[in-house]
């Protein structure tokens, strides 16, 4: 366990939990490694000893002001660890789960009510405001509020308060340090080819960019028994992975005069489904340009709350569809028990995406993602 003192002086129930954390200050700036104070569970929260937790391109936006945030902040949305204290209501989960920590959702409007949590009409409160829905904080520096819950969790930190809803159990003989991404990107790259995209057998593929989210695409096609799938990036190591993890055709953007043309070659009358993983105009309109017709398009590469872009209706007229999804249209409390059945039967082998780094070494951490170093960088706490 990490630093938990019972203070004496408040009495008996009282126990302060204090944990190692990586504190946004100000955007742009590193984050600095601090010790924190959780507050007292709610009734239905859980306090879990983070055993690793990944670094997603969401959490680095934030931190370069991309999604406004309230500061000072502790990021970090891909936990995993173990659960050390549970809030009176709880009842799913026990001291001693294991579990992944997801996005956080309500569980009763409409859109949690009909299997789609990701469109939570409390999703925005719930993850990117730095408190709890009631207005108080979970994390404080001395006399100071630290705002957590960021996509219910803050789990850039050697404990985190999550909710019962998105602390997920999962089984106690996977390395648990390096589950932690599968509650944001590898779920949001496999569940929008499993759950929106929903390829025949044999169907055809394009994914654009090969970071972590479009290579779990790449792994999903592969595992869903796709025909091509087509791999797009401007990283040759990426495009060898790619092909290593099931890309049949592998296309370099940067070595090629038309890339439409260039997939209608490998694909005649044009692929069934396309997934950008990137979010720039040009990708875009070339992911809805190589569809047969009618065809299936999924955008998720996130460029900021104000991000125009233009496509020609008339691709659209061909019975095409341009979709926009967020964490892989999944209940991740069904979608991550199906990508962990995959990874042990080998077709979704997500750990060879990932490098680990300490707590001491996260603005390294964030820095190799950036450059592109690093596909998923992992903080382990050990
Ligand atoms: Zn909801
Ligand atoms: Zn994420």
């Amino acid at each position: 366990m990490d630093t938990t003192s019972a203070v004496a002086a408040a009495g008996p129930a009282a126990v302060v939990h204090t944990a190692h954390a990586a504190v946004l200050r100000e955007e742009g700036r590193p984050l600095s490694l601090e010790e924190v104070e959780l507050a007292e569970l709610a009734d239905d929260e859980v306090l879990v000893q983070i055993a690793g937790v990944g670094v997603c391109h969401t959490d680095i936006s934030a931190a370069e002001g991309v999604v406004p945030l309230p500061l000072p902040a502790v990021l970090g949305h891909e936990g995993a660890g173990v659960v050390i204290a549970v809030g009176p209501r709880v009842r799913s989960l026990g001291v001693g789960d294991h579990v992944v920590l997801s996005y956080d959702f309500c569980g009763e409007c409409r859109n949690c009510t009909t299997k789609t949590p990701a469109y939570c009409e409390l999703f925005a409160p719930l993850n990117y405001f730095g408190e709890r829905l009631d207005g108080t904080v979970t994390l404080r520096a001395g006399e100071e509020d630290i705002h957590g819950n960021w996509f219910g969790q803050s789990s850039f930190a050697s404990l985190a308060i999550a909710d019962e809803r998105n602390a997920v159990r999962v089984p106690k003989d996977l390395p648990l340090h390096l589950l932690g991404p599968l509650g944001c990107g590898l779920q949001t790259g496999a569940g929008s080819v499993m759950n929106v995209l929903r390829p025949d057998e044999g169907d055809s593929l394009a994914v654009f960019g090969l970071g972590a989210v479009g290579l779990a695409a790449v792994m999903a096609g592969r595992a869903v028994n796709c025909g091509e799938i087509i791999a797009v990036d401007i990283n040759p190591a990426r495009l060898e992975l790619a092909r290593e993890l099931g890309a049949t055709h592998c296309i370099d953007p940067t070595q090629t005069s038309d890339l439409v043309w260039d997939v209608m070659n490998l694909v005649p009358n044009g692929v069934d489904c396309s997934f950008d993983a990137v979010g720039s105009n040009q990708v875009i309109r070339q992911a809805l340009e190589i569809l047969r017709s009618p065809g299936h398009c999924v955008t998720v590469g996130f460029r900021g709350l104000e991000h125009d872009i233009t496509i020609d209706q008339g691709h659209l007229l061909l019975g095409r569809r341009l979709t926009g999804v967020i964490e892989g249209d999944a209940d991740p409390r069904a979608f991550l028990p199906v990508l962990i059945e995959l990874y042990r039967a080998g077709k979704f082998p997500f750990d060879r995406l990932i490098e680990t780094f300490s707590l001491a070494q996260i603005n390294d951490a964030i820095a190799a993602s950036t450059s592109g170093a690093v596909i998923k960088p992992v903080i382990a706490f050990r």
